[in-house]
């Protein structure tokens, strides 16, 4: 009985030895077995007339073997839904959105124009449920949430909701950053570390107070970057990775300019959300599940669901019970980030304790925690902190293009594995609010 290896029976009678084998380089390699009783496969199923078939038309005889679906969707849309600039970005939403409320912030982009954040709602007014999507909280990780967000529309979720549910899209948080391909804000903040309580006393971060001026350096000459490397790396030498990791990304409220700081008062970024928020009643609804696209932590086009620790263990069950076990806590170690100050979860978590469940939706892009990382957000900070004039120059152009080929690697497969995952996202929320 011939057998297909690596192709189980499933596959073997729906007929889809040519999705496992789609290139057909190593047919030779399977067998095939038919079922006892055949059902759903002809004794005479022909590979060889099967593959001089998809050879003459590929795309019809994959997409014919999954009648009914189509899994190339997403490949297909991304070079629709992606865009290369905020402002086209802005535009495609603004398209696929009706009535979006805009709210203007109060720097301008490169090219002097005006910068929005947009807000739109679907669904009943009254809701006790709410489902809210947020782009752009880190300037160009905009590009992926903003991608995810009409995917989200295309699909036609928000004409289906379910009974007494809406869905509040925020685009372009910090729109500015995602103007100018800065992961902070106009203030130079990182608005993810930016929603603590400022009348209280600012977490302490003496691990950074050592890195900082390794970190933020005048000299960025490629002898000047080998020292501050070195530098870092005699940190990590003698404190550890993780610990070099808390020490520059968990947040600091000491030096203004510098890596991840959260800055001496809210943001303008921070109070538009909380308009937004009070402009749609947020705080009064019963259950809220908010999901925040970012980018650039962890492996290559994989999509995190992070829990902040600000929601606690209870926050991370809740969000468990929405999307499954590839829920990740930081505060049970199984994250790809470390505890951190100030998220988006502690505002959440304030206005709204346990209805409310939060997830950093963070996909992995090219890079890692040290090297290009380091490396790119040294030139950006190097650049507003010495060289603003020079944002952009030639100069100041090539430094932003670096922080955004991080944030936003322009792949088709990254690009489609975003849309895929994210879709996944959407309907899980909205499959808990039946
Ligand atoms: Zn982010």
């Amino acid at each position: 009985m011939p057998r297909l290896r690596g192709c189980c029976d499933f596959h073997a009678r729906a007929g889809m030895i040519i999705a496992c084998a789609p290139d057909f380089s190593d047919l030779g390699a399977h067998e095939c077995r038919i079922p006892p009783d055949g059902r759903g496969l002809s004794e005479n199923f022909d590979v060889t007339s099967r593959l001089a078939s998809f050879r003459r038309e590929p795309r019809r005889l994959l997409h014919g073997d999954f009648e009914g679906m189509n899994l190339d969707s997403a490949n297909e849309l991304a070079p629709v839904l992606f865009s290369d600039s905020y402002t086209a970005a802005r535009q495609k939403f603004l398209t696929a959105t009706a009535g979006a409320k805009a709210y203007r912030c109060s720097t301008p982009g490169p090219s002097g124009e005006a910068l929005y954040t947009d807000a739109a709602w679907y669904g009943p007014r009254d809701a006790r449920k709410l489902l809210i999507l947020i782009s752009g909280t880190h300037g160009p990780e905009g590009y992926c949430g903003s991608a995810s967000q009409l995917l989200f529309l295309r699909a036609g979720f928000h004409e289906k909701l379910p009974p007494s549910t809406a869905v509040l899209f925020v685009h372009a948080l910090n729109c500015y950053g995602f103007a100018w391909d800065r992961r902070v804000t106009a203030e130079g903040c990182d608005l993810n570390r930016n929603f603590i309580d400022f009348s209280k006393p600012v977490p302490p971060n003496p691990g950074y107070e050592e890195l900082h001026d390794y970190i933020v350096c005048e000299d960025i000459s490629e002898e000047g970057l080998q020292r501050a490397e070195a530098a870092l790396d005699a940190y990590k030498t003698k404190r550890g990775e993780r610990q070099f990791q808390i020490a520059l990304t968990s947040g600091q409220y000491t030096r203004p300019g510098g890596a991840h700081f959260g800055g001496s008062g809210p943001t303008e970024a921070r109070r538009t959300l909380e308009r937004i928020v009070a402009d749609h009643g947020v705080a009064s609804r019963e259950e809220v599940v908010i999901v925040d696209y970012h980018t650039g932590l962890g492996r290559f086009g994989y999509g995190e669901l992070q829990c902040e620790q600000q929601s606690g263990l209870d926050g991370y069950e809740r969000a468990k019970r929405i999307f499954g076990l590839s829920v990740t806590s930081p505060e049970i170690g199984n994250s790809s980030a470390v505890e951190l100050y100030g998220t988006q979860a502690e505002y959440w978590e304030r206005i709204l304790g346990d209805r409310h469940t939060y997830v950093a939706l963070e996909y992995g892009t090219l890079g890692v925690v040290k090297g290009p990382k380091t490396g790119f957000t040294r030139k950006d900070l190097w650049l507003f902190r010495y060289r603003p004039q020079d944002a952009d120059t030639e100069l100041g152009r090539g430094i932003r293009k670096l922080s955004k080929a991080y944030f936003y690697p322009q792949h088709p497969d990254w690009q489609e594995m975003i849309l895929c995952r994210s879709h996944q996202v959407h309907r899980q929320a909205l499959e808990a609010f039946q």
